[in-house]
């Protein structure tokens, strides 16, 4: 077994006047060991796919398996392998973080002796907030409490629903740390998110899943290898009005007066022959730069789907 998670033909149907289907039958493997990002538009079904794997709807047909526990045969263990930070801020408001983490550890079966209630919430840098209400914690620290809520039972797969809504910067390092530092541990993470260049940071392996079905999924670097489009910018010393005829054989706009832009293919496009040409041009160039493609173009590129049917 190499997957921590895999799904197989996944298919979610909602009920209701108009049926949606959520996920349209979809295959899935998360590897063992991997930082994985889970990529969509609102509305995508991220969270239906992995509130099956919580256990918290209902598929409507399709395999799952968490850790290598199918979801039907034996859901008490395919539970137990994962702990989900949920999107929601949700809490009792009249819990300490302490006593929250020790209810959970309780409906988990967790024996005292082997909590770890004190490393958790230092590891999240609460400890010093053991006592306070929750209410009274900051959005960040409630993130960050959910967190550590969802590894008390040591689950190997630790998902985190958009994880970063309503985190400020500087705590969002401080919970990418924690997250990063687990990850080393062992602990396989799968996050969803639409922050693309954060996923492009984090994530290892990313797959794209658009109106119920994924996109791709693939090693990061090789998805973003897929496009390889590149532009080459000329800041150019003098106005001109058109683009040179020398260069009329390559993808060239004239971005202002003074900077031309020449979209390239990594590939198949030679960059020495995009710069003789504009030296043989005459142009008298100041500067230049270059755009590398990043993930919102590949992820804009890859949902484009101008007949998108949005009813199911
Ligand atoms: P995401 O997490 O990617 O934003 P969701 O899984 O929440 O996507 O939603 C996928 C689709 O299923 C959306 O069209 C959403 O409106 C619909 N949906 C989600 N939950 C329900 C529900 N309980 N009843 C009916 N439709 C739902």
């Amino acid at each position: 077994m190499s997957s921590a998670i895999s799904v197989k033909a996944l298919e979610k149907v909602y009920g209701g006047a108009v049926p949606k289907r959520a996920l349209k039958g979809i295959d899935l493997d998360i590897p063992q060991g991997s930082m994985f990002g889970l990529l969509g538009p609102n509305g995508a079904g991220k969270s239906t796919f992995i509130n099956i794997l919580a256990g918290l709807v209902n598929k409507t047909s399709g395999t799952a398996r968490v850790w290598g526990h199918d979801i039907d045969a034996n859901p008490r263990n395919a539970r137990a392998s994962i702990g989900v930070v949920p999107q929601e801020l949700v809490f009792d408001a009249f819990f300490t973080p302490y006593e929250m983490l020790e209810v959970q550890a309780g409906m988990y079966g967790v024996p005292k002796a082997e909590r770890r209630t004190e490393e958790l919430l230092k590891a999240v840098h609460l400890w010093d907030k053991r006592d306070a209400y929750s209410r009274t914690l900051s959005g960040g620290m409630k993130r960050r409490l959910l967190v550590a809520k969802a590894m008390v039972h040591t689950p190997p797969v630790l998902i985190l629903d958009e994880p970063t809504a309503g985190v400020d910067i500087e705590l969002r390092q401080l919970l990418w740390d924690y997250v990063r530092s687990m990850h080393k541990r062992g602990t396989t993470i799968v996050l969803t998110t639409h922050y693309l260049e954060e996923a492009q940071e984090l994530c290892d392996t990313i797959a794209i899943i658009n109106h119920g079905e994924v996109v791709c999924s693939e090693p990061t670097g090789q998805l973003l290898a897929r496009i390889d489009e590149k532009e080459i910018l000329f800041d150019l010393d003098s106005p001109i009005d058109e683009v040179p005829a020398d260069l009329a054989q390559f993808r060239v706009r004239l971005v202002t007066p003074t900077r031309l832009s020449v979209q390239i293919s990594r590939e198949s496009d030679d960059v020495g022959a995009v710069l003789s040409a504009v030296a043989g041009s005459g142009l008298q160039v100041r500067d230049l730069s270059t755009n590398e493609t990043d993930l919102e173009d590949i992820f804009l590129q890859l949902t484009r789907d101008p007949n998108a049917d949005e009813a199911a």
